[in-house]
């Protein structure tokens, strides 16, 4: 039964996994020989090590209780189907290649923009991820107090974020940013799964927000929910053709939450999933150019060259089924 494993399984980082052809949201996916495979955990409980280093004002049994905390926000979603377990403290580095899903604080400033990555071994067959790593950048200064400090990135809220990694999740792109001196400044965002965090020392991260439970929803919603929820199909074209990368919003005006996802093929194809059944409002805009590579591989082809526009009629999302046939017609930039 082992024989054949090893040959199945590859090793992909976070950056370069975001694939074409997957519905709704953004979820993690590989193209192995043609094929789009959904990154998902089959085998639950989730278990995973933490590795045994502390750094200045986050111990190693803070930096534990924190992930536990996150992973539980996760699986607290209703109708999804996830667990994890602790399975204790570990000399290993989350870097370290080994066969184990381990969490912990890595000293790497050269890496001065990032504030964590996530990194996947997947069977390639399936798409089952059967091994992930997370490493926290220590180059930066970290903080556990519960209502954040100033000057401080706050573990928590970075944890949830590479924690959604961990499941699958890909980013999203409900959020605003202002180009500054040495980076990007977070002016809004709707989602823990944006790309950019919130400046040191904030703590609005630990909650998810509505575009990040329709995305953990759609990986490993249940049954039930699937039967309770609803989404939206259609196509963004631009003289005739299919515009491919563009973001498409969901906006309910009766809730106020925003769901996103993206034309992910050729034909401008795209399903937002896991909706609350009920009327939506949907515009579709060209994604920030400056922020393309958050999202896509340099090899997937984004059409940035557009207007935004919403959709001229309410869309009625309907219990168990697909409000389907939302054409969005754009004209060039
Ligand atoms: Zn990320």
């Amino acid at each position: 039964m082992r024989r054949g494993v090893a040959a199945a399984l590859a090793a992909i980082a976070a950056c370069v996994m975001f694939a074409p052809a997957l519905d709704a949201y953004l979820k993690l996916g590989t193209t192995i020989n043609g094929r789009v495979l959904s990154l998902h955990w089959t085998q639950l409980p989730i278990r995973y090590f933490v590795t045994d280093r502390s750094v200045a004002e986050v111990t190693s049994q803070q930096l534990q209780q924190t992930i536990a905390t996150a992973f539980s926000t996760w699986a607290a979603v209703p109708g999804v189907s996830l667990s994890s377990q602790f399975a204790g403290f570990t000399q290993v580095g989350p870097l370290d290649n080994n066969n184990l899903t381990v969490l912990g604080f890595e000293n790497r400033p050269q890496l001065d923009r990032v504030l964590g990555s996530t990194s996947f071994t997947v069977d390639v067959i399936t798409g089952d991820i059967v091994e992930s790593d997370i490493f926290f950048n220590s180059a930066f200064a970290w903080s556990a107090a519960a209502g954040g400090e100033t000057g401080r990135f706050d573990i928590g809220s970075i944890a949830l974020h590479e924690i959604g990694h961990l499941h699958g999740m890909g980013h999203s792109a409900l959020g605003e940013t202002q180009l500054i001196a040495g980076g990007r400044r977070v002016i809004a965002k709707e989602a823990v799964m944006f790309p950019i965090a919130f400046a040191a020392g904030t703590v609005a991260d630990r909650t998810l927000r509505a575009d990040d439970i329709a995305g953990i929803e759609d990986i490993y919603g249940t049954s039930a929910f699937r039967q309770s929820s609803g989404s939206i199909g259609g196509h963004v074209t631009k003289n005739g053709s299919g515009v491919q990368g563009a973001h498409v919003i969901a906006f309910n005006p009766k809730t106020g939450k925003l769901v996103a996802g993206f034309t992910l093929s050729a034909d401008g194809a795209f399903t937002i999933a896991a909706l609350d059944p009920g009327f939506y409002v949907v515009r579709v805009e060209p994604l920030d150019d400056a922020d393309v590579t958050s999202f896509f591989p340099g090899s997937f082809n984004v059409d940035l060259s557009f207007q935004p526009a919403f959709y001229d009629k309410v869309v009625v999302v309907p219990r168990g089924g697909t409000a389907s046939g939302v054409e969005l017609k754009v004209v060039p930039k």
